[in-house]
């Protein structure tokens, strides 16, 4: 689903991504982690084709970004860390724009506002203005709109940050569930235990580097640590004070 490939990106003198090839199949669960200023974001505006690499190429869905954006784009969903809503918008009117901004068949996109609206049990409030919303409720509702048109590829950046335990839970059921139906899911983190217990692979960027890729099994082996992925993170990142 996502082929990146030989990828580098300068802002001006600055390499924000250097040579980044990494490779993630239909419905893997892939968690991106790195500490600030790694290149995470820089990656993802290139995965969602907000931004193009100064060299290189990203497909999603074999869709080259630079030359089918369209086609590429259309098989993809973004959910931010800070989840934007239309303040002046009711839940579901905030949903029919999206369904209108993807170009949704009227009776496409009602049946499939319906069933957002029940998979993360939006109807207590779905009608309400969005400026009434806790950060949980909005955080349900930027998830079902990212939903809507059944993207292949979903990006998460932080999504359980702010939530409560319950909620993080049934992020968590979601999550693995969409990648069981096939949808690859890329999850940017910095809650490794998260990553850890949800994630197939664990991909870690550090000033711009794919560092590691693997399993946790395959990045222990890697830090010749059989510890959790905290201190596998740790000694792969931070090798001068792990020796
Ligand atoms: P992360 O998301 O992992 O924190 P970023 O992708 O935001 O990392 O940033 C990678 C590097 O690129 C950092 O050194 C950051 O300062 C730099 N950077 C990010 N955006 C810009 C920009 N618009 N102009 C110049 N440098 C940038």
């Amino acid at each position: 689903m996502i082929e990146i490939v030989e990828v580098t990106k300068r802002y001006g003198n600055k390499v924000a991504v250097e040579k980044l090839n990494l490779a993630v199949p239909n419905g893997e669960l892939f968690a991106f982690l790195g500490p600030n200023g790694a290149g995470k974001t820089t990656t993802i505006k290139m995965l969602c084709g907000l931004l193009f690499p100064t060299s290189g190429t990203v497909k999603i869905g074999g869709y080259n970004m630079s030359t089918h954006g369209d086609e590429a784009r259309a098989l993809v969903s973004y959910v931010p860390d800070q989840p934007f809503l239309y303040e002046k918008l009711t839940g579901r009117e905030f949903l029919q724009f999206t369904a209108d901004l993807y170009g949704m068949p009227i009776a496409y996109g009602k049946s499939r506002m319906e069933r957002v609206i029940e998979m993360f049990h939006l109807d207590e409030f779905v009608d309400t203005l969005t400026e009434r919303y806790s950060h949980g409720m909005r955080q349900r509702t930027v998830f079902a709109a990212a939903l809507l048109h059944e993207p292949k590829l979903l990006i998460a950046d932080e999504p359980t940050v702010g939530l409560d335990p319950k909620s993080i839970r049934e992020l968590k059921v979601l999550l693995r569930d969409l990648a069981k139906q096939g949808v690859t899911v890329f999850l940017s983190t910095h809650t490794l235990d998260i990553a850890q217990e949800l994630a197939d692979r664990v991909g870690i960027i550090h000033n711009g580097t794919l560092i590691g890729c693997g399993t946790l099994a395959d990045l222990r082996k890697k830090a010749g640590s059989d510890g959790t992925l905290e201190d596998v993170f740790l000694k792969i990142t931070e090798p001068s004070e792990s020796t």
